[in-house]
């Protein structure tokens, strides 16, 4: 039986502004099933980075209402909201946000413990993490001894740190070469298959749909060609 993690349904968001409303989002409807990855593609202000928002309950639409797990997030209460979003969700933003005096094994234990791992568990769990996304030897550096590309994998390490139901990625690859967004993006795969997790992936790269179940092609705040299936899975 499938079951439904996102389910959007005339989602919209306006922001106002002197020289006429901006409407970042219109009328979007879609769903992202358990085990499924989807990547959310468009280019620059199609309105990816609001949609994603709109989803990790950070920002609220205008219009429309978003279910996640079959859970209205406006009715969520704002405990209850930073509650579930720490447990249940791994958020990958476009500025990374790691803690700069932190190490890279720091950074993943800071969100272990936010989101409840098991003390136990823990030490396995960061140091395997680290260890899928090649960053084993980096475990004691700080954001600053590192790469764009490596701190960019610290951010996606910590979103799977806590092994959380759906993953939200904006641009997880920017600062990534091909060869390294390719073993990034199988260990998202493998997440995906192993773990069922749910991915929604923003991305302008191409090589993100050789990775994704299904595309979401996002135009001027619409989607264009809803639902539309990955090609070589025809
Ligand atoms: P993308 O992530 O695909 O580049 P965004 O979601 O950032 O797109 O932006 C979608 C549209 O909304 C763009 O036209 C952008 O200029 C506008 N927008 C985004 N954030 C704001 C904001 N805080 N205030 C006003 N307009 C915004
Ligand atoms: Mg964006």
């Amino acid at each position: 039986m499938t079951e439904t993690v996102i389910a959007a349904k005339d989602v919209g968001r306006v922001y106002p502004s002197d020289s006429g409303d901006v409407h970042a989002l219109r009328e979007i409807n879609f769903e992202v099933e358990r085990g499924e990855f989807v990547a959310l593609r468009g280019r620059s202000g199609s309105g990816k980075t609001t949609l994603l928002n709109c989803l990790g309950g950070l920002d609220s639409p205008s219009s429309g209402v978003i279910w996640i797990q079959g859970v209205d997030i406006a009715t969520m209460e704002e405990v209850e909201r930073t509650r579930w979003r720490r447990e249940s969700i791994g958020f990958v933003f476009q500025q990374m946000g790691l803690l700069p005096s932190f190490s890279a094994y720091e950074n993943l234990d800071v969100m272990a413990r936010l989101g409840n791992v098991p003390r136990r568990e823990r030490r396995d769990r960061i140091l395997d993490t680290l260890e899928r996304m090649g960053l084993k030897d980096y475990y004691d550096h700080r954001p600053y001894e590192m790469s764009g590309g490596q701190q960019q994998r610290i951010a996606i390490a910590r979103a799977l740190v806590t092994k959380p139901d759906l993953i939200l990625a904006d641009e997880p690859s920017s600062e990534l070469d091909s060869e390294t967004t390719h073993k990034v993006l199988a260990v998202l795969q493998e997440s995906v298959r192993k773990d069922g997790v749910s991915i929604l992936l923003s991305s302008h790269d191409p090589i993100v749909d050789e990775y994704a179940d299904r595309i979401i092609n996002l135009r001027d705040g619409q989607i264009d060609g809803a639902m539309a299936a990955k090609p070589n899975a025809l």
